[in-house]
């Protein structure tokens, strides 16, 4: 492995005037002889749940009349937690999350921190694909998350550090990360720098710096903040054998892949540099090695019809050699500096009306398979940068509202996790749904409630008994790609109010995968376990042994 010395970090005590004038704004107010009427307040809050920002309003212009300040969530949150630190009222986990600023963030059960890698250029031509000198490639200087990476310079320690920090203060716990790397094709970057990216990300969560990669993910294995996933994006093009040995060194978990496109002729008007193939060869490398499969498709390309984009949709799903396991719908955006405007100048291309928009989304939505997490549907872009066409940032409501108008539902994971949903063991069924790929069969197991909530989910990977393994000593093992259970994220040690990641419904998800591989006649199962899950499936029975965690069955 290469040096790390060639590449300059910020320590985190450096951080910018971003973060001063952020703490400043959320500075601890005093409560000192007021106590009862703040233990009132919070109260009053709790009562209003689920605590729309209205009802907020509300009840805290009530309080200012009775002589308190107005205070921002993050705030109440802070004099909840001292209240409770001071005995006048008892901690109730359900309380926090209540008072949480952005609930949704944590509600898949982990905490997402999001980290941009330097300004590069990207092998790739695509002509729909925005340049802009001070981003990597693909990403814009006003996109909210690259803003933040630009004040910390794509500093992969002050980003990692300054995340953390940040949701720490607005109350989520942060003992789960999931560390999502982005900026044009990651493989393209050099390795030293991937390494050196990496450990510093490693070192921010541990709060500790370390001489190497691999003794930072050592410590991380039983830090407090723990790695629970790892995500790259990359071109389909630069997945080799080699190339998946080298991100599981890193401790790489999930792909990001930009599909773009499953016609080869409108891959090759949009210059993507390869065919549908490639995907599909892709797809097959990184399944057989288990990890998770995060496809990126976009409608309205050049060449593309509405017509074309909702047929297209359905092949991502019949085809076996493609299937990924989330899908993030980015419709084309039209943007100035990206050379597809050339194009709309010369009136070669048409960006879809907004009601062509809704329409392609609704008809696509309702065909995606319920082993399938849609993620995200239309890019965060400032619609500014937008020059012709949808400027609606909620276009899947809208596409969401329609299909409810014609009595359909979207059956995708994210439609039906329980969220904030009590849910008790004895109201969980656990179903399981196969589908085939090009070299393995797939069984999906999940906990579903009787109104079909998801309250956790596995994926379970058997691959062919002829697949031509790029990790040859993976053969003769099942693989758990994937294990999720749903749930407010608890800090470790809390006491659970019901959620579901607390009633051992990983466990019983195991054991029944380790049940079907064994009767399926496998002697061995793998998982792609994060560096910070290894304690977990150690729990389960698996040691590290190489790349992967494996037990016997
Ligand atoms: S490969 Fe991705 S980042 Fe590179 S030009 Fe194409 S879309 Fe942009």
């Amino acid at each position: 492995m290469s040096s790390l010395r060639d590449f300059e970090y910020i320590p985190v005590v450096e951080l910018d005037e971003y973060d001063a004038e952020w703490r400043a704004k959320r500075q601890s107010v005093p409560i000192d002889g007021r106590e009862a009427l703040y233990v009132e307040l919070i109260e009053a809050l709790l009562r209003k749940r689920p605590l729309t920002s209205k009802r907020y309003a509300r009840t805290m212009q009530a309080f200012t009349h009775r002589g308190l300040p107005w205070l921002a969530k993050s705030q109440v949150l802070d004099v909840y937690q001292r209240l409770c630190d001071q005995g006048h009222m008892a901690f109730d986990p359900e309380a926090r999350v209540a008072l949480q600023t952005k609930p949704v963030r944590s509600q898949a059960g982990v905490t997402v921190v999001t980290v941009l890698t330097k300004p590069y250029p990207c092998p790739g031509e695509c002509i729909f694909c925005p340049t802009d000198v001070r981003m990597p490639k693909s990403y814009l200087h006003d996109e909210p998350g690259a803003q933040r990476a630009e004040r910390y310079k794509f500093d992969p320690y002050a980003q990692t550090a300054g995340r953390i920090q940040a949701l720490d203060q607005i109350g989520h716990p942060v003992d789960k990360i999931e560390l999502l790397i982005l900026g044009g094709t990651w493989s393209s970057y050099r390795r030293d720098y991937q390494e050196w990216f990496v450990k510093r990300c490693f070192d921010a969560m541990n709060g500790v710096e370390s001489a190497t990669l691999a003794e930072a993910q050592a410590r991380n294995v039983h830090a407090a903040r723990r790695n629970v996933g790892l995500v790259v994006e990359t071109r389909q093009d630069f997945i080799t054998p080699e190339e998946l040995r080298w991100f599981r060194q890193l401790g790489v978990t999930k792909v990001q892949i930009g599909i773009q496109s499953v016609d080869d002729r409108v891959l090759a008007l949009n210059r993507r540099g390869h065919d549908v193939q490639a995907t599909r060869d892709a797809f097959r490398l990184l399944r057989l090695a288990g990890y998770k499969i995060h496809g990126h498709w976009m409608p309205n390309l050049f060449g593309a019809t509405p017509e074309s984009d909702v047929a297209e949709y359905g092949r991502l799903w019949s085809d076996p050699g493609l299937h990924p396991d989330e899908l993030k719908i980015y419709p084309t955006m039209l943007l100035a500096n990206a050379e597809l405007y050339a194009y709309w100048q010369r009136g070669e291309y048409r960006p879809y009306t907004e009601e062509e928009v809704v329409d392609v989304l609704a008809r696509c939505k309702v065909q995606t398979p319920r082993t399938v997490r849609l993620t995200r549907i239309i890019r965060d872009i400032p619609t500014t940068n937008v020059v012709e066409g949808f400027k609606k940032a909620n276009l899947r409501q809208i596409a969401q509202q329609r299909l409810q108008a014609q009595g359909l539902r979207c059956q995708c994971i994210r439609c039906r996790e329980v969220r904030r949903q009590e849910v008790s063991p004895e109201d969980l069924t656990l179903t399981v749904e196969t589908y085939e790929t090009d070299a393995t069969t797939e069984h999906f197991l999940s906990f579903v409630t009787a109104d079909d909530r998801i309250a956790g989910f596995l994926r379970l990977s058997l691959p062919h008994a002829d697949a031509d393994l790029p990790i040859p000593e993976l053969a003769g093992h099942a693989m758990i790609r994937e294990v999720h259970v749903y749930g407010p994220v608890l800090g470790l040690g809390e006491e659970s109010q019901g959620e579901a990641q607390h009633m051992g419904l990983g466990t019983r998800l195991v054991e029944r995968a380790k049940a079907m591989a064994r009767e399926a006649g496998y002697g061995r199962i793998a998982v792609i376990s994060a560096i910070g899950t290894q304690a977990y499936y150690h729990k389960h029975g698996f040691e590290v042994d190489g790349l992967y965690m494996t037990a016997m069955l």
